[in-house]
């Protein structure tokens, strides 16, 4: 099945969102397979946010997801990563949809609660960056025959 990487950024962290966040995903129905609080450094924002190293707010970015340690999770499900970025709106929280993660907390283009990853190839490299191989788990999920038909999954 499909996984997915979400951080939930110094903005959910200080706002004291992690719950609220983490559970609508899980009751979503994605299984959570990993999850750890990492402080970011340069190096791995150059990384991560190379799309944006021309953009004027570059170093506005890369500080703001430094101001204090940040949760990584891994998701899984069918289709994880289209799941995840419905839930969790578009980028400007001003913009987003009501009911979606950053319709719901957000006012900010920048301090805009979560990151998730934008395609299944981006998910697969970001997984790589944020965790090792061995803070990855596969285990039961004992309800997925109610989250999913059988030719579903
Ligand atoms: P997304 O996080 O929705 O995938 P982007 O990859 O375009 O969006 O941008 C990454 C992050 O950079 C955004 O989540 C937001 O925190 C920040 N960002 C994007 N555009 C701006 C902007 N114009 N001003 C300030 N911050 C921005």
């Amino acid at each position: 099945m499909e996984k997915t990487l979400v951080i939930l950024k110094p903005s959910c962290v200080q706002r004291s969102l992690i719950g609220e966040v983490v559970s609508r995903f899980e009751k979503k129905g994605l299984r959570l397979v990993g999850m750890k609080m990492v402080q970011l450094d340069d190096n791995v924002l150059n990384e991560h946010y190379a799309h944006l190293k021309d953009k004027p707010f570059f170093q506005e970015v890369k500080n703001s997801m430094q101001a204090c340690p940040v949760i990584v999770l891994c998701w899984e499900g069918v289709d994880a990563t289209q799941v995840v970025r419905s839930i969790v709106g578009f980028t400007c929280g001003r913009n987003a949809v009501a009911g979606t993660i950053r319709g719901d907390f957000s006012v900010s283009m920048q301090e805009n609660i979560v990151h998730a990853s934008d395609s299944v190839e981006s998910a697969e490299k970001e997984i790589k960056r944020f965790f090792k191989e061995e803070e990855i788990f596969d285990y039961k999920l004992s309800v997925l025959s109610f989250l999913y038909s059988e030719s579903e999954i």
